[in-house]
């Protein structure tokens, strides 16, 4: 499941293997493409630059023309020689761009249209885009402030929306919470600023450690071996993710898994370490 760590991983491995280069051959499965390259072909245009915005991932071509990508739950990018085995079947392909010397190939993405930078500009998903803790121009105190304008909804839902803070997934959001120590049915509005503040700074953390090494081989998109508790071992590489009545990694308590949200989605925590906060007590007039 790509999160913003996962697509700016595939970004930079994009980056490398067609950056710069001339697009040799355009192929799509999808209409909404095609019409645009019959209109104003991509061969001959350069691939400026591959970068992502949470989890979209842009490629600008030469001529004002920019591919957005979504992956949602199982698209992903590869990249290959030509000549080279696809490790997907020809008929999960939605787009090939080819240069003289890589194919870049995405399978089953779900999201995908082209776009002018002044469209890119106007695009709702992208131009409400929140901060993002990958990004240069990352600035904690912007998420904490749309985090804080999020009143009485559970915090573990606040990180979900991409208008908040830009990339993290359904993943990252049970594993940042337990690293803050932060209970994911909390209401933002009953957090501290130094509560949201750490939970920013573990997000950051946590989504950096994770874009260290850029994907080798030729799948671009590969989240599998993302890791939380920097430990390398395949089953102790998260906090509590996926490990609903195991013991917590650091208290023993069997952790918990609940849906949670508008759109159900699993949330895992430790019902010790992440203890339900406190309401504020109101002092008592003698
Ligand atoms: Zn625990």
């Amino acid at each position: 499941m790509p999160e913003g760590d996962t697509i700016h991983r595939t970004a930079a491995t994009l980056q490398r293997a067609i950056g710069g280069q001339v697009v040799t051959r355009f192929e799509s499965m999808l209409p909404k493409l095609t019409r645009v390259d019959a209109d104003a072909p991509l061969s001959g245009r350069t691939v400026e630059r591959v970068e992502s915005r949470g989890k979209h991932l842009l490629i600008w071509f030469s001529g004002d023309l920019v591919l957005r990508t979504h992956m949602r739950m199982n698209g992903s990018w590869h990249i290959y020689r030509p000549g080279e085995r696809w490790q997907r079947p020809r008929r999960d392909m939605r787009i090939v761009i080819e240069t003289a010397t890589m194919h870049a190939v995405a399978f089953t993405v779900p999201v995908a249209e082209f776009l002018t930078s002044r469209e890119l500009l106007d695009h709702d998903l992208v131009a409400e885009l929140g901060p993002d803790p990958l990004s240069d121009t990352f600035r904690a105190d912007d998420a904490i402030a749309r985090m804080q304008s999020q009143g009485d909804t559970d915090i573990a839902d606040v990180l979900l929306d991409q208008r908040v803070i830009a990339g993290i997934g359904n993943v990252f959001k049970s594993e940042v919470l337990f690293g803050a120590r932060i209970n994911p049915f909390a209401p933002v509005s009953q957090l501290t600023r130094e509560q949201l503040q750490a939970i920013v700074d573990v997000a950051t953390r946590f989504m950096r450690a994770n874009v260290g090494a850029a994907a080798s081989g030729s799948i671009a998109t590969y989240g599998g071996m993302r890791r939380t508790t920097g430990r390398a071992d395949p089953s102790a590489r998260l906090w509590v993710y996926g490990r609903g009545g195991q013991p917590c990694r650091r208290c023993g308590t069997p952790i918990s898994r609940q849906k949670q949200g508008p759109y159900a989605r699993s949330t895992y925590w430790c019902a010790r370490c992440q203890s339900v906060p406190k309401v504020q007590e109101v002092p008592r007039v003698p």
